[in-house]
């Protein structure tokens, strides 16, 4: 089918000119596309491929060998001077990011290498994408290990496997694309680094634009050939100006003018490395081709740098990406400026990263909310800053977070086999060896002692020579089992209600949350929140691997209100269930935090116990962190735990130490 025409998306002009660069200039490196889903950014990337020009191929070969240049070590290779060629148009492939690691850099048959001694190899996607477009949906949710695979390759332009001392190379350049969605979690820095360019992808605001949107989706939806029909034109000219710019980009001019201007951009942004200044300077030139100049100017370094700077810049582990257009003015105009000139409210200067608000010092609590239907007795006023405020029965602004610390690890029981990570057992690629098997289908990577092994009992009958090699067949191939650590789902269920905040524990026990979110972090595992007070419980924070968007949602829950515990497990056991589907392998661990009084709904209490007992039947594995205090102790944490068929921890059970240095930073953003 027709897809959507590249030129025919609304708005995204940032986008478009990131992709245009790209194709103009592959050494850029590549461009990650920031943004919220149903902007469009997909339907724009995958447009791209049909304005890039066509690539000639050497016919037959299955890695795309340019008959002026073949790749001399081609697998298919190598290729003689007369072999045919064909033209076909410009790739785009998508990695999905499920994706085996074999599925991305090809698979080599081990089994028919030792067994018939020949080398057989299957490519992968990276060989499919050599010459065209890479693209990656969701980048931030590959697999680390993917994304290592991934980067080397569009580094060193090159695809290299290597199983068991087999070993097969491709060339593997390709325009790489990664879309992300910043709420499900940011990429590594390192990682970010490596693309070349970041661009922010926004639906537009405008509602005449928006319009347009639905206006042209329509039309295209109806009938995409008449459609793409009516863009032809405007296709064809952005094709052509690709074809003119990469024509002019090797003799367009760097002067040494906005060589220094692109030096000093990098330096007042504070950069790391020189990986900045190179890109910047290429997109420079790649702007200053596009736009038809033989000699890069002060526009195009500054065109240039709004999309190559964004993510180098040193700032707080979970701060955006983002670049002060007036700043990138005044590094632009120059060194004659003066380095201490007042940057203005609200911009934290070219030392950058600080947040200017330091965390606990919110606006003063108000004191007149007021939630109807609420019993004063059971639930007091939150205390701020350990400013006592009795009497008072509202539901008071959030507390800030207290101190935080090293928990200990959680566990969900068993072993499952759920994406690498660092808290629960599970089987995996990697770990230590616990026992060796026959490939349920083919061997993906040899265990040597297994091998041999089995093997070994059978070499006379199968006329083994005195001194000769040893005679393998495809059955006595073994693979290690492996056993490792896999991360989770750990979903909180919190309860912020007046019992709770009446302790003046609200703080410690958002400390104690923001420790185990922490924990999750470091532990790879997916994070979401429920927390329950008042009428209600809410969704706090649907399932994501951002746990600085947890940490900033906890810092906001406002505490207060009656406790309804039942409505809180409910809507854990509602969200667990979604997830399941959505995220089958995941296992998930609940972790609820209160002090096991239920007073919101009808019989809140026997009800909190059926809420349970309904989680414990669905199988749902449970941690309850009890955060009971004082002299009278109650015990209906304990209870609770009982019915949920979950482990009690007392809060002050929770702390496995004290915090390193490192991770504060996260506690500030909170
Ligand atoms: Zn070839």
């Amino acid at each position: 089918m027709t897809g959507f025409p590249f030129s025919a998306v609304v708005g995204m002009d940032e986008l478009r000119l990131g992709l245009v660069l790209n194709a103009v200039s592959p050494g850029i490196g590549g461009v990650l596309v920031r943004g919220e889903k149903g902007t469009a950014k997909s339907t724009m990337v995958r447009a791209l491929a049909a304005i890039l020009p066509d690539v000639q191929v050497v016919a037959g070969c299955r890695f795309s060998c340019d008959p002026a240049a073949p790749d001399p070590g081609c697998p298919d290779g190598p290729h003689e001077a007369g072999a045919g060629s064909l033209t076909r148009p410009a790739r785009l492939v998508e990695l999905p990011v499920g994706a085996s690691e074999d599925r991305l850099v090809g698979a080599l048959d081990i089994e028919r290498a030792l067994t018939e001694g020949v080398k057989a190899y299957e490519p992968g996607l990276l060989a499919a994408a050599h010459r065209g477009v890479l693209y990656v949906d969701e980048v931030n949710l590959l697999h680390d290990h993917l994304v290592d695979l991934l980067l080397d390759a569009a580094a060193l332009g090159t695809c290299y496997v290597e199983r068991d001392g087999v070993s097969v190379r491709h060339a593997a350049r390709f325009l790489l694309v990664g879309t992300m969605n910043p709420e499900e979690g940011e990429l590594r820095p390192q990682l970010l680094d490596r693309f070349g360019l970041t661009v922010e992808a926004a639906a537009p605001r405008d509602p005449a634009r928006r319009g347009e949107v639905v206006r042209r989706r329509l039309a295209y939806d109806a009938d995409p050939d008449r459609f793409a029909q009516t863009w032809h034109a405007a296709e064809a000219g952005l094709a052509e100006r690709i074809v003119a710019a990469q024509a002019l980009l090797p003799g367009v001019v760097l002067p040494d003018a906005s060589l220094r201007q692109v030096a000093s951009v990098c330096a007042a942004f504070d950069v790391d490395g020189l990986r900045a200044d190179l890109v910047t300077a290429r997109a420079a030139i790649a702007h200053a081709a596009w736009e038809g100049r033989g000699e890069v100017t002060a526009v195009d370094v500054r065109a240039a740098a709004r999309l190559a700077l964004p993510h180098r810049r040193r700032r707080q582990p979970f701060d955006a990406p983002q670049l002060d257009e007036s700043e990138l003015d005044r590094a632009l105009a120059g060194a004659d400026e003066d380095p201490d000139d007042d940057p203005g409210p609200g911009d934290d200067g070219p030392g950058g990263g600080e947040p200017e608000t330091t965390p606990g010092q919110d606006a003063p609590p108000a004191r007149e909310s007021a939630e109807p239907g609420r019993t004063p007795a059971q639930d007091a006023a939150p205390r701020e800053h350990g400013q006592p405020r009795p009497g008072s029965a509202s539901a008071g602004p959030p507390v800030a977070p207290g101190p935080v610390f090293r928990v200990k690890r959680l566990e969900v029981p068993g072993v499952g086999a759920g994406a690498a990570g660092r808290r629960s057992r599970a089987r995996t690629d990697s770990g230590h060896v616990t026992g060796a098997q026959r490939p349920p289908d083919r061997v993906a990577r040899v265990y040597v002692p297994a091998t041999f092994a089995a093997a070994a009992p059978y070499q006379v009958a199968r006329g083994r020579a005195a001194g000769g090699a040893l005679l393998l067949r495809p059955g006595d191939l073994r693979e290690a089992r492996h056993e490792g650590r896999e991360s989770n789902l750990v979903l909180f269920a919190v309860d912020a209600s007046g019992s709770m905040a009446a302790r003046a524990r609200m703080g410690a026990v958002k400390g104690a949350v923001l420790s185990l979110l922490l924990d999750a972090y470091q532990r790879r595992d997916k994070v979401g929140m429920v927390t329950f007070r008042g009428s209600g419980a809410e969704v706090a924070l649907p399932p994501t691997f951002s746990v600085e968007a947890a940490a900033a949602r906890l810092a906001s829950v406002p505490t207060g209100g009656r406790t309804p515990l039942a409505a809180g497990l409910l809507r854990a056991g509602e969200l667990l269930r979604t997830e399941r589907i959505r995220d089958p392998r995941r296992r998930a661990l609940l972790v609820l935090v209160t002090d096991g009084r239920a007073t919101g709904g009808p019989d809140p209490v026997a009800n909190a116990h059926r809420a349970a007992g309904l989680l414990a039947a669905a199988g749902v594995h449970s941690v309850v962190v009890d955060c009971e205090s004082g002299p009278v102790r109650l015990g209906l944490a304990a209870a609770l735990a009982q019915s949920l068929g979950g482990a009690l921890l007392r809060l002050d059970e929770l702390a496995a130490g004290p915090l390193a240095d490192s991770v504060r930073a996260l506690k500030e953003v909170a």
